[in-house]
């Protein structure tokens, strides 16, 4: 894991509080590795309506209740 600094994907605002960030998934880029999206938890449920995020969302959510 790096510290390079982390933005909500649906509000795009910095997401200073490493515990308030959640994982929605790597996104690939033409230009280099690509990057990783996060989300508020707060806004995570605002990251769709497009199917694709909408089904990670999900999954995610599925396994951080299966972790609890
Ligand atoms: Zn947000």
């Amino acid at each position: 894991m790096t510290n390079s600094l982390r933005f909500c994907y649906p509000c795009g605002e910095q997401i200073t509080d490493p515990d308030d960030a959640v994982y929605l998934g790597h996104e690939m880029s033409d230009s280099g590795p690509g990057w990783d999206l996060y989300a508020h938890r707060a806004h995570v449920e605002q990251s769709g309506p497009d199917p694709v995020a909408t089904r990670i969302v999900a999954r995610l959510l599925i396994v951080q209740a299966l972790r609890r």
